[in-house]
């Protein structure tokens, strides 16, 4: 080809072209082998290539791709609906359909203020947030997301929602230790609340790890308990963005599992359609849809692909493989075995400052100077070096930024297909060792 014409996100960057995709690797058309240590974007959780899902595809397909939802409704849709709903705890019975994590957290967040309306409560409209957090590039969904570098240019069209800290427990924003900290991070959404007045406030939304704006940041044992406690005593909503996490990412089908709690909303997207089709969802729990049922009875969003049976079909196929195979119940062993790995190579890497992350979601985040905490300078673009270096060695990161004002500070997560194995996990170790060799020497020169 002698010119492109195709938008890719580095316009200047020459990307490698691929071939095909089986189980973690990747395979360009030069024959070049990557293991998908990223799954993509955190995507890819049944790895590459999945005969199942293709035959799934290939059936759906050869009755119905597309069926307009506000004409008719189909199995695939049905059933996935219904399958989600059993597969996720208490009462998140219900599922929206939409095609990525930025409509589904969108939509959260328009069902959240339709449910005030319908009670009666129309000044309830804002849906407060956390810094240090992404929940979609719509306008809506970047209003949300406190991540001062991707909001930057559109800031004159964004709502200002993001009010609190997150429990960046390794930089903690109140300079205090996790065991004697009293979840000062949790407690500020009280204040916030009372600041800007429960009254006008419909909900609060939060990743349950965080994932692209932080690099896996993971919570403290009773931080969700707290958050949801002050939610429920302002009247306030609480909306889990789990697009990253959802769908067994961490070990269990939802993050929120983890702490026990059920959230009034979920936002899913990424690993329920695997990369195999584009979907995603918005689940909502019967105390949210009482109001809506009983009041308008319509749910004031949607897009026209919204619930196709293509990629109902697919996600449901998605949801079957996970069962079938017990990939959910070998993550936690899986994550533990990675991350332990990957924190023996803390002595030979000094300039790895945490690890963290829950089964595999795992954020690593790289500093300057390991007892300060110190960052490198951003010239430095040690997160952008660390993932080519390893894409060069056939390895690939998803690059996160750790930083307060989302330019700055050094992450990456490594989150393979939910179905390596001990053998792979322990190449993908090797391979990021060698990368990290040859990072090390390029800062030392
Ligand atoms: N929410 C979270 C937590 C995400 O990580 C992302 C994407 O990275 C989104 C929402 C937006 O999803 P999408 O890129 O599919 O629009």
């Amino acid at each position: 080809m002698d010119r492109t014409y195709l938008i890719k996100p580095e316009l200047d960057e020459d990307y490698p072209v691929i071939d095909y995709g089986k189980g973690v690797y990747l395979f360009d058309i030069s024959g070049k082998r990557y293991l998908d240590a990223s799954s993509g974007a955190v995507t890819a959780n049944i790895g590459h290539g999945v005969e199942e899902i293709n035959e799934a595809m290939m059936d759906q397909a050869k009755k119905v791709s597309f069926v307009y939802r506000s004409q008719f409704t189909s199995v695939a849709a049905e059933k996935l609906a219904e399958k989600i709903a059993l597969s996720t705890p208490g009462d998140l019975n219900w599922s929206f359909f939409v095609n990525s994590g930025s409509e589904a957290t969108e939509t959260a967040m328009k069902i959240a203020i339709q449910h005030w309306q319908e009670k009666g409560r129309p000044l309830k409209t804002k849906i407060l947030s956390r810094w240090v957090s992404y929940h979609g590039i719509t306008i809506g969904a970047l209003s949300m997301s406190g991540h001062p570098g991707r909001r930057s240019r559109f800031v004159p069209l964004l709502a200002d929602f993001p009010v609190v800290s997150p429990p960046y427990c390794y930089r903690c924003p109140f300079n205090k230790e996790p065991k004697s900290c009293g979840y000062e991070c949790a407690k500020e959404l009280d204040v916030a609340f009372r600041r800007i007045g429960p009254e006008s406030i419909a909900g609060f939304i939060a990743e349950p790890i965080v994932g692209a704006a932080g690099g896996a940041i993971t919570p403290p044992k009773d931080y969700y308990r707290i958050i949801k406690e002050i939610c429920e005593k302002h009247d306030i909503l609480f909306i889990a963005d789990e697009v990253m996490t959802g769908f067994g990412r961490t070990g269990t089908m939802l993050a929120c599992e983890h702490w026990g709690i059920v959230p009034d909303l979920v936002s899913l997207g990424k690993g329920m359609g695997a990369g195999y089709a584009p979907i995603a969802a918005t689940l909502v729990t019967e105390r949210v849809m009482e109001p809506i049922k009983k009041g308008s009875k319509v749910i004031m969003s949607g897009h026209t692909l919204s619930a196709n049976p293509q990629s109902s079909a697919v996600a449901l196929a998605v949801l079957e493989y996970l069962e079938k195979n017990n990939v959910i119940e070998d993550v936690e062993a899986k994550g533990t075995y990675l991350k332990n790995s990957l924190k023996k190579l803390k002595t030979l890497f000094p300039f790895i400052g945490d690890i963290r992350g829950k089964g595999l979601l795992i954020g690593i985040e790289f500093v300057g100077n390991p007892k300060t905490k110190q960052s490198f300078p951003r010239e430095l673009n040690v997160t952008e070096r660390v993932v080519k270096m390893a894409k060069d060695v056939g390895l690939l990161l998803y690059p996160a930024t750790a930083g307060e004002d989302g330019k700055s500070g050094d992450a990456i997560i490594i989150s393979p297909p939910l179905t390596i194995t001990k053998r792979e996990i322990e190449e993908l170790v090797r391979l990021f060792t060698s990368a990290l060799t040859k990072v090390q020497e390029e800062l030392e020169t």
